[in-house]
C-alpha cells in the first residue's frame, strides 16, 4: 500500500538504473569504470571523466555491477501485485547493445530475469490470494521489427511457420489489441517458462545473424490478466508488458545504406517516439503521441492513465561507452 502512494507521488513512472561487471575482454584491455556507486544505496551514480565527476544522476533504484537478479527483482516484485490488483502495467529495459538487457529481462537459465520472476510472483500471489480471487492468465510473444509485428509463439511453434501480418487494431471500449496474435494460457510457472522459451529460440528464427537481429528489434511478452473477486463477482482486466528494446546506439547515418539505414531509422523513431511519450506523460502535456510508432501504440493502454511505469536504463562501465551511457542515462532523466 505504502508502495502504491510512492508511485502515486511520482506519476506512476519509475526508473531504475543497471551497470553490467566490466566483462573479461575489458578487464584484460585494463579498461576503467566510468561510473562511481559509490551513492548506490541512495539512488544516485557519478559518471567520471578522466577520473573526475562529470555528471551525476539520481533514480529510483540504481543497481552496480554487484547486484544479482534477485537483488534487482526485489524493487520489481511490487508490480506484480499491481498487475493482479488490475492495474496495467509496463516494464522496459532500454540501453546501448551490451549492457544487459536481455539479461535483465529474460536473464539465463542459470539466472533468470525479471520476465520469469515477475510470473513466478504472479502465480504466488494467486495461490495466496485463491480463496478471494480466480484469476486467467495467457502470454503473447512478439517482436516489432521495422515497424512489423510479428508473432514470436507462432514462429515458435513448428519449423517453417511464419506469422501473418499484424496491427494494432482499437476494441469498441477502447482497448488496443492485436487481432490474430496468439494468446497461450498459463496455469503454472512451468508451462510459463515453456512459452518464455518458445518466444526466446523463436527471437532467432529467419535472421541472417541472431544477435544482431536481436539488437535491432524489440521483443515484447504480454501477460493478460483477468480476475475475479469470488465475494462481490467483480472482474478485472489488465495487461503486464515486458519489454526488450532495440539497442539504443547511435548508428551514423553515412555508416549505414539501405536495408540498414531503414533500420536504423525504425529504431531512432521507436525509440524517439517512446521518450516522447513517456516524457509527455511526465509533464502532464494534454496530448501524448502513442501514434508515432507501432511500439508505443501496442503499449497505449499500459502507458499513462492509472498504469505503472518501470524503466530499467542499462548501462556499461566502460570508460569506452562513455558518450553512449551518457546518452542513455540522460535520456532516462528527461522521462522520470
Ligand atoms: P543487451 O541485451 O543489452 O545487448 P546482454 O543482455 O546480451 O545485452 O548482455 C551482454 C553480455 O553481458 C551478456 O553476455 C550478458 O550475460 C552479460 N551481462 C549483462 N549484464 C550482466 C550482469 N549484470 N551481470 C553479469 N553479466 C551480465
Ligand atoms: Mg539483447
Amino acid at each position: 500500500e505504502l508502495y502504491n502512494k510512492v508511485l502515486e507521488l511520482k506519476g506512476n513512472i519509475r526508473v531504475f538504473c543497471r551497470c553490467r561487471p566490466l566483462n573479461t575482454e575489458e578487464i584484460a584491455a585494463g579498461s576503467v569504470m566510468t561510473i562511481d556507486f559509490e551513492s548506490a544505496k541512495d539512488s544516485e551514480l557519478t559518471v567520471m571523466s578522466n577520473g573526475a565527476p562529470r555528471k551525476t544522476f539520481k533514480f529510483d533504484a540504481v543497481f552496480g555491477p554487484q547486484a544479482d537478479q534477485a537483488d534487482v527483482f526485489k524493487d520489481t516484485a511490487p508490480f506484480a501485485t499491481s498487475v493482479l490488483d488490475g492495474y496495467n502495467v509496463c516494464i522496459f529495459a532500454y540501453g546501448q547493445t551490451g549492457t544487459g538487457k536481455t539479461f535483465t529481462m529474460e536473464g539465463t537459465n542459470e539466472a533468470r530475469g525479471v520476465n520469469f520472476r515477475i510470473l513466478e510472483e504472479l502465480f504466488r500471489t494467486i495461490k495466496e490470494r485463491e480463496k478471494l480471487y480466480r484469476y486467467d492468465i495467457s502470454v503473447s510473444v512478439l517482436e516489432v521489427y521495422n515497424e512489423q509485428i510479428r508473432d514470436l509463439l507462432v514462429v515458435g511453434s513448428q519449423p517453417g511457420a511464419t506469422s501473418k501480418r499484424l496491427e494494432v487494431r482499437q476494441t469498441g471500449e477502447g482497448i488496443h489489441h492485436v487481432p490474430g496474435l496468439v494468446e497461450a494460457p498459463v496455469s503454472n510457472i512451468s508451462e510459463v517458462w515453456e512459452v518464455l522459451q518458445t518466444g526466446s529460440n523463436a527471437r532467432a528464427v529467419g535472421a541472417t545473424n541472431a544477435n544482431e537481429h536481436s539488437s535491432r528489434s524489440h521483443c515484447l511478452h504480454c501477460v493478460m490478466v483477468k480476475g475475479e473477486n469470488l465475494l462481490n463477482g467483480e472482474h478485472t482486466k489488465s495487461k503486464l508488458w515486458l519489454v526488450d528494446l532495440a539497442g539504443s546506439e547511435r548508428v551514423a547515418k553515412t555508416e549505414v545504406q539501405g536495408e540498414r539505414l531503414k533500420e536504423t531509422q525504425n529504431i531512432n523513431r521507436s525509440l524517439s517516439a517512446l521518450g516522447d511519450v513517456i516524457s509527455a506523460l511526465a509533464t502532464k502535456s494534454p496530448h501524448i503521441p502513442f501514434r508515432n510508432s507501432k511500439l508505443t501504440h501496442l503499449l497505449q493502454d499500459s502507458l499513462g492513465g492509472d498504469s505503472k511505469t518501470l524503466m530499467f536504463v542499462q548501462v556499461s562501465p566502460n570508460e569506452n561507452d562513455l558518450s553512449e551511457t551518457l546518452c542513455s542515462l540522460n535520456f532516462a532523466s528527461r522521462v522520470r
